[in-house]
């Protein structure tokens, strides 16, 4: 390890924006790696949040029965909630699906396994490490979709900001949008 890395620990329940914002102010960072799952997609709405308030890029990966994806947001492109608002509008299967998990508990539902978390950490620390050395190397959010079934990439998409985004353009960031206004 190199030496001069310095690691501070909060032990702390997450219970909203506030609580991830609260951490943003205190210290100089520089980007947002999630790793919180539940309740299910409002953890990744309430990091979305935060960033969006202090202008730092958030990353976040997730794993299902055929996909792993690897998903990184810029300040000041699409956001999280862009992206469900858009995925809600092109697919009611999706936002069925949206509907049906949000703000569940996915703790006992997981099938990640080692090898699925190594390839995803690889794709974290590789992007936070190209962000750092050569940010203009990223210009837009994106995600990374690999097959569970070979483990090859098969998709690399960028996502569209959303001008008529509530969350981008809402004025009080403490407070989540409510997902009726975001995907109706
Ligand atoms: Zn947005």
């Amino acid at each position: 390890m190199n030496p001069e890395v310095q690691c501070k620990f909060y032990e702390k329940k997450v219970e909203g924006v506030e609580d991830i914002s609260k951490i943003l102010d205190t210290d100089d960072v520089d980007i947002v790696v999630n790793g919180l799952d539940s309740p299910s997609v409002i953890t990744s709405r309430w990091v979305n949040n935060a960033c969006l308030e202090h202008e730092v890029p958030m990353i976040q990966a997730g794993v299902s029965r055929a996909e792993l994806l690897f998903e990184m947001f810029l300040p000041g492109e699409a956001c999280f909630d862009c992206v469900i608002a858009s995925s809600s509008l092109k697919s009611q299967y999706y936002k069925n699906n949206l509907v049906a998990i949000y703000g569940s508990d996915s703790s006992m539902q997981n099938v990640s396994y080692a090898p699925y978390i190594n390839i995803l950490s690889g794709y974290v620390t590789h992007y936070m490490f190209n962000y750092f050395i050569n940010p203009g190397s990223i210009r837009h959010s994106f995600y990374h979709i690999i097959s569970t079934k070979n483990l090859t990439n098969i998709l690399t998409k960028e996502y569209e900001k959303r001008p008529d985004c509530p969350t981008c353009n809402s004025d009080n960031l403490d407070q989540l949008i409510s997902l009726e206004k975001l995907i109706d």
